[in-house]
């Protein structure tokens, strides 16, 4: 099998390739080789011999492992983000068991919150928890564009979006992440399982993770959710996501009694600043801070030093956000550079041989019109009536019948997520503008006139579709 038939044959967490990744099940004369290799203190592959790599085990090793490993698993997620919690939840729903493998020891939370339109309630309905989360999170009833002086430049109320009333509500990621795997049967989620390297058997044979725990996990079908930064994205190939030459920092306010913010989506449109604030409830305010940054700093930091920098950014914004950031806890605060990629059809290998992608591993985009969290459960809908009937007729799926069904769901979601990440990068273009002159064009004529309800809300009004029907699925 060729590198070229097969890209990222076995990559490393570190993205440098080991070459030869064809597995084999007993020890031949190579591997005793290798055995020997490894006593003299040569491990022989890029990967295991990185200093500081905590899985320092050689191939031979490895291979030691998998024979102990005997069960290959049909699907295995990586990470379990609200994409990779949702397609397990999907799946789980029409009669597929998953494995999820979290890096983390807990259900990560960092964001603190998220918008979710109506798009996502249509997941949300589908996947059987959205009442649940309804409950504990108030409509968001208008979007409100203020300058930085809190002048409105332009307004409107959600229930007049075109196509009927958008829901809008904003939820506390814990909570999201929580509800989601609470339908899921118990061991489905694998924490502390950071997948740190991939192989496969066989060109179409079942996948191999190596873990940072030192297991190996194998698997018929991958599915890379793990995030804006994927190894799985990696190993097939595809670009890194490219920075928009903005970082985000988000937080969550605390009120002691009920506060006064008003249930909309507002932001405060400063140059090369923004300032967005949505209730979550009645006494807690999600907000986040969106700045120009010619280079990325680093994705996390001491909260104390995000505090600092976030107050220096309040500089002209009206007083009531400092008294925000004051009611912030510091655990809520986090801080992220702002990524997309644009897969465009043909350039980008979104799917492959049995392994596909989800949520910002496969479509990472810009925060601009809150659909990057939404569009990742909406991966789960689509994949769940893609794959879902292949694996539910149970057996021993053919690897073709799973690439066919891999192919449809990457060409669907692509089509629908490419236009929401361009739409979304534009939009950012225009808030994030920082020369003055152009500063008042855009609040002065742009804002008021071209920025429509139809701009901001087209794509919440995206249908993900049901689940496939179990009883006809079954068949
Ligand atoms: C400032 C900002 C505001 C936003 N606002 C909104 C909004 O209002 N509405 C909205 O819908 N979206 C919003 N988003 C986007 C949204 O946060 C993301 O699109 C969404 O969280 C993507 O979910 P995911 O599951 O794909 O990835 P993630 O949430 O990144 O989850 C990936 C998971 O994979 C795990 N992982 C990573 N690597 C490995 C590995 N090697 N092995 C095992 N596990 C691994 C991680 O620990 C993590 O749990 C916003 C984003 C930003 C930055």
């Amino acid at each position: 099998m060729s590198k070229k038939e097969f890209p990222g044959n076995m990559i490393s967490n570190y993205g440098d390739e080991i070459p030869g990744s064809q597995v084999r099940t007993a020890p031949s004369k190579r591997e005793r080789k290798l055995k020997s290799e490894e006593s003299r203190g040569n491990s022989g592959n890029g990967c295991d011999s990185k200093p500081g790599n905590h899985h320092r085990q050689s191939r031979y090793t490895r291979l030691q492992t998998m024979d102990e490993t005997s069960q290959v698993h049909d699907l295995v997620i990586v990470g379990a983000g609200l994409a990779g919690l949702a397609i397990a939840a999907a799946m789980h729903k029409i009669g597929v068991n998953s494995v999820i493998l979290e890096q983390s020891s807990t259900l990560r939370s960092t964001g603190a919150a998220l918008t979710l339109w109506s798009n996502a309630w249509r997941v949300l309905d589908a996947l059987g928890v959205g009442d649940q989360l309804r409950r504990m999170h108030p409509l968001i009833t208008g979007i409100r564009m203020r300058n930085m002086q809190g002048e409105l430049l332009k307004g409107f109320q959600l229930e007049e979006s075109p196509g009927g009333h958008t829901e809008t509500r904003c939820v506390e990621r814990k909570i999201l992440a929580q509800t989601l795997a609470s339908v899921l049967p118990k061991g489905t989620i694998r924490f502390d399982s950071r997948v740190v390297s991939i192989a496969r058997e066989s060109e179409s044979g079942p996948f191999q993770l190596a873990l940072s725990n030192g297991s190996l996990v194998r698997s018929k079908i991958l599915i890379g959710a793990d995030g804006v930064n994927s190894v799985v994205a990696k190993w097939m190939g595809l670009a890194p996501a490219r920075y928009a030459g903005y970082m985000g920092i988000r937080g969550l306010a605390e009120y002691q009694e009920e506060h006064s913010h008003e249930f909309a989506l507002t932001q405060y449109i400063g140059s090369g600043t923004r300032i967005g604030i949505l209730p979550t409830s009645r006494t807690r305010v999600f907000w986040f801070l969106v700045y120009n940054k010619a280079h990325p700093d680093a994705k996390y930091t001491d909260p104390k030093v995000v505090k600092e920098e976030m107050m220096g950014h309040l500089k002209g914004f009206p007083e009531v956000l400092r008294d925000m950031l004051d009611r912030t806890p510091m655990e809520t605060l986090s801080r992220a550079p702002i990524m997309d990629r644009w897969n465009l059809p043909g350039r980008a290998p979104v799917v492959q041989n049995c392994v596909s992608l989800a949520g910002d591993a496969f479509h990472p985009m810009t925060p601009n019109l809150g659909q990057g969290g939404c569009c990742a459960m909406e991966d789960s809908i689509a994949l769940a009536r893609t794959l879902g009937p292949v694996l539910v007729h149970g057996g021993n799926p053919n690897p073709r019948v799973i690439s066919e069904a891999l192919e449809e769901y990457a060409a669907e979601r692509n089509r629908r997520t490419l236009v929401v990440t361009v739409i979304s990068f534009i939009l950012g273009f225009l808030l994030m503008i920082a020369f003055r002159p152009f500063v008042y064009l855009r609040d002065n004529y742009l804002l008021p006139k071209f920025f429509t309800r139809t701009t901001f809300l087209s794509q919440t009004l995206y249908d993900p579709g049901q689940l496939p029907d179990t009883k006809t699925v079954a068949k």
